[in-house]
């Protein structure tokens, strides 16, 4: 079996040695930017998507990237072959650097880029086939207007108290409400339901991260089926009296969802309208993996901008 390697400070080392300073403000404040990415067959699947929401996710924390996108898009291949992995899940962080013990990131004078390349099953295969189960959390997600949801940052930890409560009550997800009580997402994927061939989503005004793989399921619905796609505020009643829930996300991909707050949807099986999506889904990644347009970003300079 091939050692893991890890890019930390610059270079490749192995899992053992990647290691990071107490003194980095990701460690002491969750202070950083990062993005879980996926590798099918060898290819990133919408590496531009993931190296843009970086971006600006960085911009609008004020964080340099020292990096430029193609230097990035570079490692992330390069990270492939060293790890001799296909198929793998890719996770690319920006922290803010090592500082001191004071949250100003002007004590900070140089991010730190680390990129972690593995195989990941979120969820057990079980759950594709017959169905995964949630519940609804107590824990809200974050109210976009002290923290912009679409900031894909190390801080998690509202999604954290969520994922607790799944664990408590036995299930593998949460679905979180926004603060007004609609539902916005789950600790780590998007939400969808479908009723009467309508797929609904809450827009991106519900506090949501907007994701790389809801933008590719809204795509697939409008140019490869006769479903209609809307995006709207629903509450969690909509969500019961659906005919079929889906979550999607880069680790889950699209997943049904069978049983929420012990309540069946639907017949209580995945069904027709999401089975149909997950095959136009693998038919996606298997043409982009294949396509020979290169997936290079057109980009050249360092991808981070400082706003302050
Ligand atoms: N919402 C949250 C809170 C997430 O962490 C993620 C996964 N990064 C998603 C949604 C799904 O986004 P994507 O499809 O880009 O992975």
């Amino acid at each position: 079996m091939t050692e893991m390697k890890i890019f930390i400070d610059g270079k490749w080392v192995s899992r053992k040695s990647a290691k990071i300073s107490v003194f980095d403000h990701g460690v002491l404040y969750g202070d950083g930017v990062f993005e879980g990415i996926r590798a099918y067959g060898g290819r990133v699947f919408r590496l531009n998507a993931h190296l843009s929401r970086l971006q600006r996710s960085a911009a609008l924390t004020s964080l340099v990237i020292p990096l430029t996108a193609a230097k990035l898009e570079k490692l992330i291949y390069e990270g492939l072959k060293r790890n001799r992995l296909q198929d793998a899940y890719i996770r690319l962080l920006v922290t803010r650097g090592e500082g001191d013990l004071g949250l100003d990131p002007r004590c900070c004078p140089k991010p730190n880029v680390i990129i972690i390349i593995d195989k990941l099953a979120l969820f057990p295969e079980k759950c594709y086939r017959e169905g995964l189960q949630a519940v609804i959390a107590q824990t809200r997600r974050t109210n976009p207007d002290a923290l912009d949801p679409t900031i894909k940052s190390m801080n998690y930890l509202n999604n954290i108290l969520a994922k607790i409560e799944a664990n408590r009550q036995g299930v593998p997800e949460a679905i979180m409400l926004n603060a007004k009580g609609y539902v916005c997402e789950c600790t780590g994927d998007n939400v969808f339901y479908v009723k009467d061939r309508v797929v609904v989503t809450p827009p991106v005004s519900a506090g949501i991260l907007e994701g790389i793989t809801r933008a590719a399921v809204i795509e697939i619905i409008r140019k490869k089926t006769s479903f209609a796609i809307k995006e709207s505020l629903f509450t969690p009643q909509e969500l019961f009296s659906a005919d079929e829930v889906f979550f999607t996300g880069t680790a889950a991909e699209i997943i049904p969802v069978t049983l929420i707050n012990k309540r069946p949807i639907g017949t209580g099986a995945p069904g027709a309208v999401t089975q149909e999506l997950v095959g136009h889904f693998k038919q996606l990644i298997k043409s982009e993996a294949s396509s020979t347009q290169p997936a290079s970003p057109q980009r050249r300079g360092s991808i981070g901008l400082r706003l302050s």
